[in-house]
């Protein structure tokens, strides 16, 4: 059988613990034997990120910026016990922080639905996207706790010295706490025009919602931005498409979500991203069933699982343990990644190629051959429990199979 030929390539990252050797079984018996796999490999493994001084991770993401789509593995995030296990040089960043800072990307998680996991909302029945504004806010705070009676001011100092002044509050002498944040208007109309994009590239509907009636000002800024923008750039562009975008207050959004069927893209600032993608991917079921993109201002793709590198089951098959490790996430990462370069690059057979892997993925769960975490969960009658090898061996003979 002759292999589908690729244009360009995909910029590939690697990763660590369980998910790099679900990575390799992954391209081994889903990809290769199909495609003629073109990727500019980057190994973000934590030793090699140690070995180049964090080097290698700057350099995927610059090479994202040139080649338009890559897929990425978990990796580690240093915390105080890998410095000691992997004798690290420094804490070095978190890599997903160090792409998005380069890319000025939004994040978009979406959960994989199939029949059989169903979500705790018995009325979802279309995925919901989230999508977080990953800068400032709360997140960029300056705080103080104070003890004693006195002022509290807000103090704007211009470029040529006008200070312009607000009060927040006489404190009584019991004192209180004091909170200053911002946001930037370049960060926001990014934001935006990321959402709007994804909205058209994935044709559903865009959602957002802020407290701009109590925050006149500072939400009521993301309410106009969105909106500027809407209109001068998208509005045409969504009607032609069929799709809306419709902004409403927070409080609302969150009562709509819960009794709508799913379906749209709902924007968030940093907070309420952060918040309610928790609440959203446990509602579905399964973090193991939630993809993950990054998707850049101008349109650069980055494609990964939103879990992690699922370190203990990683410390089992160190010690020759079997695992049954979830890799559809991982693998959609993968169609992901493929479907978006087949479109830039005008490869229907591509496109249809990923597209019939992730038939084939859902088609192998839901003929009740699953991982152990979905075992747990399904309302599949006697599931059969898979490992990690064979779970991907199953989905490979399902996609043969449908051809
Ligand atoms: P995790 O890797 O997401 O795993 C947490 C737990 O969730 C696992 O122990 C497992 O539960 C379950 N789980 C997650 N993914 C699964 C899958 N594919 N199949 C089956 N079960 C799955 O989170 P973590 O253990 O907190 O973090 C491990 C490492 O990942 C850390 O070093 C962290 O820095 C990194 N991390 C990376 C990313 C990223 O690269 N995007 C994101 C998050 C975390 P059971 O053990 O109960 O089976
Ligand atoms: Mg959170």
């Amino acid at each position: 059988m002759s292999r589908i030929e690729m244009k360009n390539p995909i910029v590939e990252m690697d990763g660590d613990e369980m998910t790099r050797i679900l990575w390799q079984m992954i391209k081994d018996e889903l990809l290769t034997p199909y495609i003629d796999l073109k990727t500019e490999y980057y190994d973000l493994g934590l030793k090699n990120r140690n070995d180049t001084d964090d080097q290698v991770t700057r350099d995927s993401a610059n090479a994202t910026l040139k080649h338009g789509v890559a897929v990425k593995c978990a990796t580690i995030t240093p915390n105080a016990a890998r410095m000691d296990e992997y004798n690290l040089k420094q804490m070095w960043k978190s890599p997903n922080g160090t792409i998005r800072a380069i890319l000025n990307g939004t994040v978009f998680r979406t959960p994989i639905i199939v029949k059989g996991i169903e979500p705790y909302v018995k009325n979802w029945r279309k995925p919901i996207t989230i999508a977080r504004h990953a800068y400032g806010d709360v997140y960029l705070n300056t705080e103080m706790h104070v003890e004693c009676a006195g002022t509290a001011e807000l103090v704007f100092t211009a470029a040529d010295g006008t200070r312009t002044t607000r009060l927040i509050h006489e404190f009584d002498e019991k004192g209180g706490v004091i909170q200053g944040i911002h946001n930037c208007t370049s960060s926001i109309e990014a934001f935006a025009r990321c959402c709007f994009n994804y909205a058209l590239d994935s044709k559903k509907d865009l959602w957002f919602g802020a407290k701009d009636t109590i925050s006149k000002q500072y939400d009521h800024h993301f309410k106009d931005v969105f909106n500027d923008i809407y209109e001068k750039e998208y509005k045409q562009r969504f009607e032609e498409n069929g799709i809306e975008y419709f902004y409403t207050l927070i409080d609302d959004i969150v009562a709509r979500v819960i009794r709508s069927e799913g379906g749209m893209i709902w924007a968030c600032k940093n907070y309420d991203g952060d918040v309610m993608s928790d609440m959203v991917s446990t509602a579905f079921g399964s973090l193991a069933m939630m993809t993950s993109v990054l998707v850049s201002p101008t349109g650069v793709y980055e494609y990964e699982a939103a879990h992690g590198t699922v370190q203990r089951h990683y410390y089992k098959h160190l010690k020759g343990e079997e695992t049954s490790t979830n890799s559809v996430a991982t693998i959609f990462a993968w169609t992901g990644a493929l479907k978006k370069r087949g479109e830039l690059d005008e490869l229907p057979e591509l496109v249809d190629f990923a597209t019939r892997l992730e038939k084939a993925t859902i088609d192998t769960i839901e003929s009740g051959r699953m991982t152990k975490d979905l075992a747990l969960i399904t309302t599949i009658k006697d599931p059969v429990v898979l490992n990690s090898a064979d779970f991907i061996k199953e989905i490979r003979k399902t996609f043969d199979k449908e051809g």
